[in-house]
């Protein structure tokens, strides 16, 4: 698909989302459909037959006699909030470009910005976990940057967020048009983090094409081969063709990054990361994303706010 028909496809509208999310009920339904397609599971026995406790939305196994309700057991679990709020913030999330920041959200949703937090951090949470295990193959753009730390002329700040390394990687057809993205923050630019990153990320074989940053040359650990193009730096290597979209997706998600958010802990720059390649990974589908995400949502475990804050985990 050209790019002009990723930016101008129409995406899921306000009106569309009203008549298929409007309402708790129409949600409870949509959630029921995405966890138990094909009628009631018990999660403990997988038995199937059960009755409803009304009172209290349970449902009770006939077999084993447990009680569960439909969010448990999900990323949705222990939340305050209802599922038409939810359903809500994962249409923002997926549907706005540049992404929403937790300020914003909390606006849109008519909630505080500590539970906007929350939904969107769960919600990324579900991005990063449902990525974490996609590899990329054949011919591979891999670009360095640091996300963060000091805006030029800017004093820097108590709590300032510091500089985090991360890489870039953007799988291409052999004529260079992209696929599939992943970033990844990484503890340093050094040999054995990007062998690391290589082995968990690339499938052995592939052909990665990068700058004369040294340390790329360890992608070679995990069988793959390396091409190293040297372009120089600043608005040249922008412009080398050979890493056309890895600059750009790098260039997007600074763009994303300062003007979105303000400050992002460097903790939790992998759940940004993640929601940036969740939604490049799927542009072709603006429409259907938020369904997809609902559907990985209510299979992903809960995830408590303790858990939360402290760093990422799965990824
Ligand atoms: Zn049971």
């Amino acid at each position: 698909m050209a790019r002009n028909k990723v930016q101008f496809q129409k995406g899921l509208s306000e009106a569309e989302f009203d008549d298929l999310y409007g309402t708790e009920e129409k949600c409870r339904a949509v959630v029921f459909g995405w966890r138990w397609p094909s009628g009631f599971e018990c999660p403990t026995c997988g038995g199937a037959r059960h009755s409803i406790i009304k009172t209290r939305r349970l449902y009770q196994c006939t077999g084993c006699r447990r009680q569960t309700s439909l969010i448990a057991g999900t990323i949705f679990a222990a939340t305050k909030a209802s599922l038409r709020t939810w359903f809500r913030a994962m249409y923002h999330l997926t549907q706005s470009k540049g992404g929403i920041s937790s300020i914003e959200l909390g606006r849109r949703l008519g909630v505080t910005q500590t539970t906007a937090w929350k939904i969107k951090h769960k919600l990324m949470q579900v991005m990063m976990e449902r990525d974490a295990g996609k590899r990329l193959k054949g011919r591979i753009e891999m670009d360095d940057a640091y996300l963060g730390g000091a805006r030029s002329g800017g004093k820097r700040g108590r709590g300032s967020p510091g500089k985090t390394p991360i890489v870039a990687a953007v799988e291409t057809t052999p004529e260079g048009k992209p696929i599939r993205l992943k970033l990844r923050r990484v503890n340093g630019f050094r040999r054995s983090e990007i062998a690391r990153l290589a082995k968990n990320g690339f499938d052995p074989g592939s052909n990665v094409v990068s700058d004369g940053l040294r340390c790329f040359a360890a992608v070679t650990e995990a069988g793959c081969s390396h091409q190293t193009i040297i372009t120089g730096s600043g608005r040249k290597a922008a412009l080398t063709p050979a890493f056309k979209w890895v600059n750009t997706a790098l260039a997007n998600i600074k763009n994303a990054m300062t003007g979105t958010y303000r400050a992002i802990r460097s903790k939790h720059v992998p759940r940004y990361l993640a929601e940036f390649e969740y939604r490049f990974n799927r542009r072709y589908d603006l429409a259907a994303m938020m369904p997809r995400l609902g559907y990985v949502a209510v299979r992903t475990p809960p995830m408590p706010y303790r858990l939360l804050k402290l760093a990422e985990v799965g990824a």
